[in-house]
């Protein structure tokens, strides 16, 4: 089954790739343009259902996100980031106690906490990015989204 059949409004945050350790996840980009660019695919003849990929999707099993007092503008740099790699690269840091900074929207945020097992750590510092208000007006997961509005002030 896929992911985005068992996760509504399904956000393209990318957790779900790196928490399948079997690599039976993609990001592609979706057929239609009304909603993100990219979705999860899963290469259903890999994948040996032990639902990884689902647990860790924030949307499925939300995390808490902390109070943030500041939000940074989302610049074009922040478009079509390879998040996968950016969240490995972050989790490596971190565990490796390095001081470790991660820019991202409230859902990669989600994302990244989800895969580090929703816990705090002392050397990792967030930089949340307001969300962009073009796709807040025309897709459906940042209509929907669960973590837009704790941002405004
Ligand atoms: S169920 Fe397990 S193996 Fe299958 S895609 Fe999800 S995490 Fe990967
Ligand atoms: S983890 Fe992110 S990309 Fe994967 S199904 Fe959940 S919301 Fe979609
Ligand atoms: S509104 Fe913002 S936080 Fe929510 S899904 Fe869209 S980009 Fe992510």
């Amino acid at each position: 089954m896929q992911l985005t059949d068992r996760v509504k409004n399904c956000n393209g945050c990318s957790a779900c790739v790196v928490g399948c350790k079997y690599v039976c996840v993609k990001m592609e980009e979706r057929p239609d343009e009304t909603s993100r660019k990219l979705q999860p695919v899963v290469n259903e003849n890999g994948c040996n259902k032990c639902n990884a990929c689902v647990l860790f999707c924030p949307l499925f099993n939300p995390v808490e996100l902390p109070e943030f007092e500041k939000y940074y503008e989302f610049t074009e740099e922040y478009e079509g980031r390879d998040m996968p790699h950016i969240y490995r690269q972050t989790m490596r840091s971190v565990r490796a106690g390095q001081q470790t900074e991660f820019v991202g929207t409230l859902c990669e945020i989600a994302a990244l906490k989800s895969l580090l097992g929703d816990k705090t750590f002392p050397n990792l510092i967030y930089k949340p990015l307001y969300c962009s208000d073009e796709k807040r007006a025309k897709e459906a997961c940042c209509m929907e989204c669960p973590f837009y509005g704790k941002e405004q002030d």
